[in-house]
């Protein structure tokens, strides 16, 4: 009933605006109440990402789709890390806990460059299938999420290095985002199983990488145990329980985070390029003692298949020989070599870098000499030497890299074989 000019009653009533008032407060309210149980939901399902890693209320697909940015709450396990290495503070140090630290950023790191990269990613040797899971577990202890997550990633990398859709190209995303940004970024969280199922089809692997947090927390308990152990059977080592996890989880595992970043955001800047890929890698020895010969990182952009990463002797590569002489127990076979035709393509773009420093030392001696002739042609000639244009020619790239589709691994036979084990190497 709209008695005057369609106002309903409810307003023109003394009670009306109270009424209305209360009709407002009532729906911000429950505006406030859904958008509450909402952020409660999601802070629920971060808290049970912790455990396992594959509980999401939206679908891998659209998380995938979002815009990259910095998740706070993806950001506290590296805060977690990096404040644990404060725990020195109260626990001190002891010669034993040093070595330890030492001892297993070497063993970890190793996981992550023969395991989560040479054998997961790129398959470049075989092992049993028994095998395969002992190598995954190692893997679990360098605290970087499973091993299916870290393939998927890595040859991601791979297919669109230094790309818009890279997810840690130094070149398009910036240093910082290369290095552990890109990690805190929600969209970088899920396992894309599609593109790694070649390791999808093993259900033990799987667990392993959805419930990620287990290895890990298994570790640091161990530490602990060993710790407190020594702590009464050794007490000249003046190590105990906390000091280990703070030397050998908290300070090891940090050091080893960033060494294993190292690789995304300094390779593609740092050191020499021999092969002319369309990415930036680069070759560094200083990154390949750090990383135990994953320095090499231009070689490998050239040519992924291969086992070693240091093409010659005189390239350290520690990984390739621990994987050397895992071989040789038997508990792994197959290793690939670097063909042939990738050691003629150095050979040929080495001589022509030669060529090239050659030509260019030629015409600096004819400036030089024009110089003292014609001052004002020398200056001429000087700056047509040094435009842009023909320092591109003079740096012409005369090849595409030959990526190996990563997306072929997936639709590979299994890896495992009940071959008896070939030595070829
Ligand atoms: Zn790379
Ligand atoms: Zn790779």
């Amino acid at each position: 009933m709209h008695g005057n000019g369609g106002k309903p009653l409810l307003a023109q009533s003394p009670a009306g605006p109270f009424l209305a008032g209360l009709h407002h407060l009532r729906k911000k309210v429950s505006r406030q109440v859904s958008s509450f149980s909402a952020s409660l939901r999601r802070i629920g399902a971060s808290l049970i990402q912790w455990v396992d890693s594959d509980y999401t209320l939206e679908s891998p697909e659209s998380i995938r789709a979002q815009p990259d940015g910095v998740n706070l709450v993806r950001c506290l396990p590296f805060v977690i890390l990096h404040l644990g290495c404060l725990g020195v503070i109260w626990v001190g140090w002891s010669w034993f806990a040093v070595w330890a630290a030492v001892f297993l950023y070497v063993v970890r790191m190793f996981a992550v460059t023969g395991i989560f990269h040479r054998y997961f990613s790129h398959k470049t040797y075989s092992t049993s299938r028994f095998g395969q899971f002992l190598l995954a577990v190692w893997t679990g202890t360098t605290v970087q999420r499973g091993p299916l997550w870290w393939a998927y990633h890595h040859r991601h990398h791979h297919q669109h290095s230094d790309q818009e859709e890279d997810a840690h190209s130094p070149h398009v995303h910036g240093f910082l985002w290369s290095h552990i940004g890109w990690i805190t970024s929600k969209r970088n969280f899920p396992t894309d199983y599609s593109k790694v199922k070649d390791l999808a089809k093993y259900p033990e692997l799987v667990w392993l990488n959805r419930f990620d947090i287990v290895v890990p927390v298994l570790f640091a308990l161990s530490l602990f145990g060993l710790g407190a152990f020594l702590e009464s059977a050794a007490p000249q080592l003046g190590t105990s329980a906390w000091q280990l996890v703070v030397w050998g989880f908290f300070i090891s595992t940090t050091a080893l985070f960033h060494g294993t970043a190292s690789i995304n955001s300094f390779t593609h800047l740092w050191g020499k390029r021999r092969f002319h890929t369309t990415d930036d890698s680069r070759n560094s020895f200083i990154l390949a003692i750090i990383t135990l010969g994953e320095g090499w990182h231009n070689n490998h952009h050239r040519y992924q298949s291969s086992t070693r990463n240091g093409f010659y002797w005189w390239e350290i590569d520690p990984t390739y020989y621990g994987l050397k002489f895992l071989s040789w127990t038997g508990f792994i076979w197959g290793l690939k070599p670097v063909p042939q035709s990738i050691y003629e393509e150095a050979a040929r773009n080495a001589h022509q870098d030669t060529i090239r420093r050659m030509s260019l030392s030629s015409v600096q001696d004819e400036i030089n000499t024009l110089k003292r002739v014609v001052p004002t042609a020398a200056a001429i000639a000087m700056a047509t030497v040094n435009s842009p244009e023909v320092a591109a020619q003079m740096q012409k790239k005369d090849g595409p890299a030959i990526h190996k589709p990563v997306n072929e691994l997936a639709e590979q036979p299994p890896a495992t074989s009940p071959d008896a084990p070939s030595k070829q190497d």
